[in-house]
C-alpha cells in the first residue's frame, strides 16, 4: 500500500471520530434499555386450565423426542445437536406441530441450552454434573413452562388478556388459541412497556403468566439531592430528605403475620395442601407490598430531585465490632418478621435505576446513637418510645428519622449548624391501604401516636 493511500485512511479514520464526537456531543442523553418480568394470576382460570395443560403436556413430550434424538446423535456421532439441527431434524415431527411453531422452536432451545449448561459444569471439574433428563413422572407428563414470543401471542392491554396461540394438532374445531384473562399487581401497567414475550408457568398447582417486557428508558435522574433510608420493624422504612421526612409504618406486615400465623394453627396437617397456601398467599402479599413502598419511594425521590438514595446497611453490622446486642437484636427481628432486607433493597435498586436514581448502601454504624443536628454521639444517649433526645443540644426527634437523616449525611454531609429540627420530631407518616393497594398520607393523629409530646 503506498503512502497516499495510507494517508486517506488515516484521514477517513479522523472523520469518523470527529463525527462520533458531534453524534456524542447532539445526543448527550444515554438511553438505556431494561428487561422485566411481571407476574399475572389467571383470572379465567376454569375456561383455559384444560387449554393450558394440554400445551404444558406438549412441551414435556416434545422435549423428550428432543431428548431422545440428541442421546441417538450422541451415541452414533459422540455429538450432541445444537438448537439449530435440533430445529430443523424434528419440525416435521407430530409432537413439534401440538405446539405453535414459536413455543416449539424455544423448547429445543431451552434443551440445547441445558446441555450447554452441562458441558460447562463438567469443564468447571464438577463430575456429579447429569445430562438434561427426560421430562416424564411415571408414565405421565409434568407441565413444562411454555414460552411465546411475538407471533405466537396477541396482548389485549386494554381488557387485560392474552391469546396464546396452539399447534395444528391441538386445535379444536372453532379455537386455535387459548385466551387468558388476567391479573396484575395494582402497581403495573403494562401499557408502559413493550411486551416481548409470555410464558405460562406451572406454579403452586396452577397456571401463570410472565410477562417479560422492555423499555428504554432515560437515566437522567431529575436532581443530585440524597435521601436516607434507615429500616425497621415498627417503621419498616423512615425516609430523610433532609427537611422533611416520612415514615412508612410496618403494621400491615405485623397484621399478616399475626393472621397468617392463626391461620396455620388451624391447620393439623403439617404438610397439607391448605397449609402450602397460607404460606403462598403470605408470601404474595409481602412482595405486593414490598413492591408498593419501593415504587411509592421512588417516585417521592424522583418529584424531590434526588439523585441518590443511601439505604443503612444492615449486613454492616455484622462486621461491626462495636455493635451491640441491640443491633442484632434488631437484625434477628427482621428476619422473625419475613421482612426481607435484602429484596427490599434489590427492588429498590432497580426501581430507582428507571430514574437515573443511585442506590447507595452505607454502614449503619453510630447511626442510631449520633444526635443529626449537633453530631454527638453518647452510647448512653435516650431513646424512649421512639423518641430521640439529645443529651448535649436537647434537639427531640423520631428516633428512626434521626437514623436516616444520619444515614443520609454519610453520603452528603451536611454544614452542622442551627437547623430548624420541626421535620425531625414530626415526620409526614404514609400508611398501607392494602383495598386499594397504595400508601395513603395519613392524619396527624397517627403520626402523633408514635412521637410522645413532652
Ligand atoms: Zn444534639
Amino acid at each position: 500500500m503506498n503512502d497516499d493511500r495510507l494517508d486517506i485512511l488515516r484521514l477517513r479514520r479522523i472523520d469518523r471520530l470527529l463525527y462520533s464526537v458531534f453524534i456524542t456531543g447532539c445526543e448527550a442523553k444515554i438511553q438505556m434499555r431494561v428487561v422485566r418480568t411481571f407476574e399475572a394470576t389467571i383470572a379465567n382460570p376454569r375456561q383455559v386450565s384444560d387449554g393450558l395443560d394440554q400445551i404444558g403436556h406438549a412441551a414435556s413430550k416434545l422435549w423428550n423426542v428432543g431428548r431422545y434424538y440428541a442421546g441417538e446423535q450422541w451415541d452414533e456421532t459422540g455429538e450432541i445437536p445444537d438448537d439449530g439441527e435440533l430445529k430443523s431434524e424434528l419440525k416435521g415431527h407430530e409432537r413439534y406441530t401440538d405446539l405453535h411453531s414459536q413455543p416449539s422452536q424455544r423448547v429445543l432451545e431451552e434443551l440445547a441450552e441445558a446441555f450447554n449448561g452441562w458441558f460447562g459444569k463438567r469443564r468447571n471439574g464438577d463430575d456429579r454434573a447429569r445430562p438434561p433428563g427426560y421430562r416424564k413422572r411415571g408414565d405421565a407428563h409434568p407441565r413444562s413452562s411454555v414460552s411465546f414470543k411475538a407471533a405466537g401471542f396477541k396482548h389485549d392491554a386494554q381488557f387485560q388478556r392474552v391469546r396464546l396461540s396452539k399447534g395444528r394438532n391441538l386445535k379444536e374445531h372453532r379455537s386455535d388459541f387459548v385466551l387468558c384473562e388476567f391479573e396484575l399487581r395494582p402497581d403495573v401497567d403494562l401499557s408502559e412497556w413493550s411486551v416481548q414475550q409470555v410464558q405460562a408457568v406451572y406454579k403452586y398447582s396452577e397456571w401463570r403468566l410472565h410477562f417479560v417486557c422492555r423499555d428504554t428508558i432515560d437515566p437522567e435522574p431529575s436532581g443530585d439531592d440524597t435521601a436516607g433510608i434507615d429500616l425497621g420493624i415498627c417503621n419498616v422504612v423512615s425516609l430523610s430528605f433532609g427537611g422533611e421526612s416520612i415514615l412508612f409504618p410496618g403494621n400491615v406486615l405485623k397484621e399478616d403475620e399475626y393472621y397468617f400465623s392463626k391461620e396455620k394453627a388451624k391447620c393439623d396437617d403439617a404438610r397439607s395442601r391448605k397449609r402450602l397456601r397460607i404460606d403462598q398467599k403470605r408470601t404474595e402479599r409481602r412482595k405486593h407490598f414490598l413492591h408498593t413502598l419501593t415504587k411509592h419511594i421512588v417516585a417521592e425521590c424522583s418529584e424531590r430531585g434526588v439523585g441518590t438514595i443511601a439505604v443503612g446497611d444492615l449486613g454492616g453490622i455484622r462486621d461491626d465490632e462495636n455493635s451491640d446486642s441491640r443491633n442484632w437484636g434488631k437484625y434477628g427481628n427482621l428476619d422473625l418478621h419475613g421482612w426481607a432486607f435484602d429484596r427490599f433493597v434489590q427492588m429498590l435498586t432497580y426501581k430507582a435505576e428507571a430514574e437515573g436514581i443511585d442506590v447507595e448502601p452505607v454502614s449503619e454504624r453510630d447511626t442510631s446513637k449520633t444526635c443529626s443536628a449537633c453530631g454527638h454521639a453518647d452510647d448512653n444517649q435516650r431513646v424512649e418510645r421512639g423518641l430521640y433526645v439529645c443529651g448535649k443540644c436537647d434537639m427531640a426527634a423520631n428516633a428512626d428519622v434521626n437514623g436516616a437523616e444520619n444515614i443520609r449525611m454519610k453520603v452528603t454531609p451536611s454544614p452542622l449548624q442551627d437547623r430548624s429540627t420541626g421535620w425531625l420530631a414530626q415526620p409526614v407518616v404514609r400508611l398501607f391501604d392494602r383495598t386499594a393497594g397504595l400508601f395513603r398520607h395519613c392524619s396527624e393523629a397517627a403520626t402523633n401516636r408514635n412521637i410522645p409530646t413532652r
